[in-house]
């Protein structure tokens, strides 16, 4: 493609609960430490993030406790811009210049999603964030993680993960047997329902041919070393 600037391009996929360290609300350690290591990368390879909103509402918990589901859907998207705001922000500290993104018009606050230049601006050493999902109701942000990386051109999707190091056989949580998988094909991941990530974000990058490296978050300099191309994880192809 032709905004190929030969250097490495990722779609980093952030969910809520990554924001949050386990609680509602905003860990600003935690995401500070996260963009202390996206920081550490910019220049050598070019870094979008999808940010999910978990730490603060899922629209499918609203609903059932009795809201309308597209309109708890929308309160959970405009979570996901307060996390992308969040990481705007401790990554402008340590240096870097971004851009949010937001599938929602909010002008104010940051610019529509366009994704040609979102390229532009990855081109130019800016991290781009995309908030508010897809701006679409009965959507994930795993979804809008795999929609945005075809749509601009990345290399890989990389999905950090709290409390697991990669894809396992089964939630080694609470399953003794579960062994961990280093290498994977998005057939085999839908084939056993790994709930890493939705099946529509599996389906997209399988179709589309896009890896995808699942990740833990606990290891010291994880996210920068997954941005950077380390072998850590699991790795899901087509
Ligand atoms: N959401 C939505 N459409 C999208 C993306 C997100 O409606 O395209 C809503 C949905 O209610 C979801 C919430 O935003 O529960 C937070 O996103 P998600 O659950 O994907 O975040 P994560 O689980 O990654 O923290």
């Amino acid at each position: 493609h032709k905004d190929d600037t030969g250097r490495r391009r990722v779609l980093l996929k952030l969910s809520g609960e990554v924001f949050g360290g386990g609680q509602v609300g905003i860990s600003t350690d935690v995401v500070r430490g996260i963009a202390e290591q996206i920081a550490s990368t910019i220049g050598k390879v070019e870094v979008a993030v999808v940010v999910g909103g978990g730490n603060f509402f899922r629209g499918a918990e609203l609903s059932e406790a009795g809201m309308d589901r597209s309109r708890a859907d929308n309160i959970g998207m405009l979570g996901t811009v307060m996390n992308s705001l969040a990481l705007q922000d401790f990554l402008e500290q340590a240096g870097i210049d971004t851009r949010v993104q937001s599938a929602i018009s909010m002008h104010q606050v940051a610019e529509s999603y366009i994704p040609r230049r979102a390229i532009r601006h990855m081109q130019k050493d800016r991290v781009v964030i995309f908030g508010a999902g897809a701006g679409l109701p009965y959507f994930s942000t795993d979804t809008v993680s795999a929609q945005r990386a075809l749509e601009i051109h990345a290399d890989e999707v990389l999905v950090a993960k709290n409390g697991v190091d990669g894809i396992y056989t089964a939630d080694p949580n609470k399953d003794p047997n579960a062994e961990r998988l280093y290498n994977l094909t998005y057939d085999e991941a839908l084939k056993r329902n790994i709930r890493v990530m939705d099946q529509t974000a599996f389906s997209l990058c399988k179709d589309n041919n896009v890896t995808m490296r699942v990740f833990g978050m606990q290891g010291e300099g994880n996210v920068a070393r997954a941005i950077l191309g380390d072998q850590i994880g699991t790795l899901v192809t087509a």
